[in-house]
Order: C-alpha cells, then structure tokens, then sequence
C-alpha cells in the first residue's frame, strides 16, 4: 500500500524535523577567579565538552599571567624590579616582557599620567596588600620626596630581553593594565580553539568577539555613585573592549575622606576630579591604561590625552556627578536614567 511505503520516509522526515528543533547549544557561562577580581566568561554556540577543556587551558593561562605579573608576591615581577633598582643592563624573565614594552608606549602616549613606575608611591599608601588600608594617609614628605624621585617609564631602555632603568626608583606596578593585557591574550587563546562568540568579563572590564546569537553582546557600565547601580547599558561589538577605572573600586575613607587606588603621579596624591572614566576601543590594553590616565587627567586634560592616547569613545563621570561625554561614547550608550548634567566634546 503506497501509504504504508511512505511511513518510513515521514518517520526520517519526522526524526528529522525533531533533531532539527533541538536546542542548539547556547549560552555557557562560567566564572574563575583571578588578577584579584572574579572574571565571568560567556560563550554563544560552543558544546559544553568543547567549552569546558577550553576552560582549564584559561584557568592555566590565568594563573601564570597572575603569578608572573603579581606586584608584590615574589615571582618574576619582584625580580625585575630588584634588577631595575641597581640600573646595571639585566637580562628580563620574558614572562614579564610583553606587558612591560606595551605599558611603556602606553605610559609614554598618556604623559606619563598612567604610570606603572610608581610602585614605591603605591607601596606607601598601603595598596600593595589583600586587605585595604586604613588610619591616616602616609607623611605628606614621604609622599613629597617619592614624586620628586620622578620614576617614569621612559627611563627603562629594552633591548630584546635586555633591560636597564636610569633610575633607580623604577618599580613596576602593572596593575593598571595587566587586567587589558591578560584579557587579550585570553580572547586570543579562544579565537584559536576556534570560539568565535565569547566575552571575558573581569569585574565589570572586557572583551567581546562575535555575538550573542542573533544580538550583539550587551554590557553594564557601573554607575561610580551607587553601589551595585548600573549608570548606562552598551552593546559590546565584535573585537571591541570596554574598561572602566573607578574610585570605588579600591578605597577607605579617614576622618571623611576618601583614599582611593588611582595616584596621580604628579602630586602623589589619588586622583582628583573623576568618579569612574570608561574607555571602548579594541584592544583591552590599551583600553585599560587609557581608563586609568584620563582617570588622572580628570575633567579639564581628559580630551587631550584620550586624542594622544588615539581613543575617540570617551566617558567621564566627576566627582559631582557631571558626566563628560564624546558624541561617539553617546551614540553608544543608553542611560538608565536621563543625566542630570551631561556634556558633549570630541577627544581633542
Ligand atoms: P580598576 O580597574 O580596578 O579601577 P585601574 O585599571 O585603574 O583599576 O588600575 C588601578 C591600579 O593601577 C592600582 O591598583 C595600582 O596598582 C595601579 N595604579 C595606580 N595609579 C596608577 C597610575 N597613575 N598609573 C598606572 N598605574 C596606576
Ligand atoms: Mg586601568
């Protein structure tokens, strides 16, 4: 009988139809800690095996970036920076390499407001441990006689793995931008294994490649004045880095003032004027440092270093509240709740 001929061909039909509508495989989210910050990694369209043996290589990578880079635990940092304090020629661990000449063309582009030489001055105010601070802020001469010591990148010289400071109150402190380097050499590690949808999200800074299915990845920017407030949504494209520095991030208040871990190396002193700066541009490095130097630069010198520094997508928050915007950041961005004051300047 010619239907019953047909069963088999409408079964494969119906069989397939049903694998057909399974769900594809999605959204796999995962979160490690490392770099002191939880970092949340989300990928669209990956098997779970695939993503989970993907996942330990990260973990693996991770940990070496953070022991190699580690400020103050003893590894490959602290020696380059016993080295760089006797300012005789040394061979550099080339573990520690990488982010070191990136942080020297980024702090040389910036004026030296992002500025990894200050470790010492970072050391004084008591940043250099788990726990925060606390009691009254170090001797203003201390302070004084740290900024007049004027460590700066430009005065390492690398030559390949050879390294030589000029002076010797150079101590590296990469914490303004190992996060940047750590997450592009993560997102690169995907694209290999052949993640092309992903977003590595650690503490609120990231990277995007691909999308989200049929939408681009979409992200929260902290707002600096509310704990735990978002201030304003972005959609995160492929290829692009969003990087937030802010005063809420690290602090403790004495005798009602705030201290926070963002030292404006010209006073020694934490950064005045801004609240939080978020950058968007590719690469994660560079967004990083960029956060942080025009963290520094506040409100009235943001515009010239984001120019020098080559990014456009600019937003600063002051200590007021004033939001401080360029018209590519606010074709971007979609504000939970309408600024009470907001104004719009190109990076110049
Ligand atoms: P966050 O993302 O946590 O706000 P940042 O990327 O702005 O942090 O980096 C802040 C860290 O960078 C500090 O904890 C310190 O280790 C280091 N740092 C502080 N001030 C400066 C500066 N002017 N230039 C470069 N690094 C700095
Ligand atoms: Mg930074």
């Amino acid at each position: 009988m010619p239907a019953l001929r047909k069963t088999p061909f409408v079964l494969a039909l119906f069989a397939g139809l049903l694998l057909g509508c399974q769900p594809a495989p999605t959204e796999y989210r995962t979160t490690l800690l490392s770099f002191g910050t939880l970092i949340e990694i989300t990928f669209w369209g990956v098997e779970k095996d695939k993503a989970n043996e993907v996942i330990k290589e990260v973990e693996k990578d991770l940990k070496f970036m953070h022991n190699a880079w580690h400020a103050w635990q003893p590894g490959p940092m602290s020696r380059i920076n016993e080295l760089l304090q006797t300012t005789a020629p040394f061979s550099a661990n080339p573990s520690v390499l990488g982010p070191i000449i990136r942080a020297r063309e980024l702090a040389i582009a910036s004026d030296h407001l992002f500025n990894p030489a200050i470790s010492e001055l970072i050391g004084l105010w008591g940043f250099h441990s788990d726990d925060l601070p606390h009691g009254p802020p170090p001797p203003a001469d201390k302070i004084r006689s740290l900024v007049a010591q004027n460590p700066r990148m430009a005065d390492i010289t690398i030559n390949d793995v050879r390294m030589q400071s000029r002076n010797p109150h150079v101590k590296l402190d990469l914490g303004g931008v190992a996060k940047g380097y750590g997450v592009d050499q993560i997102i690169t590690l995907l694209k290999h294994r052949g993640i092309n949808n992903a977003i590595v999200n650690a503490g609120g800074d990231l990277k995007a490649i691909g999308r989200h299915g049929d939408r681009p990845w979409k992200v929260g920017i902290q707002d600096p004045r509310k704990k735990g407030a978002v201030l304003a949504m972005v959609e995160a494209l492929d290829g692009e880095s969003v990087f937030t520095s802010g005063n809420y991030e690290r602090f403790y208040d004495y005798q009602g003032h705030r201290y926070h871990h963002i030292i404006d190396p010209r006073t020694g002193y934490p950064a005045a004027g801004s609240s939080s700066v978020t950058v968007i541009c590719p690469d994660a490095t560079t967004a990083d440092a960029a956060a942080t130097a025009l963290f520094v630069a506040g409100p009235k010198d943001w515009q010239r270093i984001a120019r020098q520094m080559g990014i456009s997508t600019v937003m600063l928050v002051d200590e007021q509240g004033k939001i401080y915007i360029t018209p590519e950041m606010q074709a971007r961005v979609s504000f939970i709740e309408p600024p009470a004051s907001l104004q719009v300047s190109k990076a110049k």
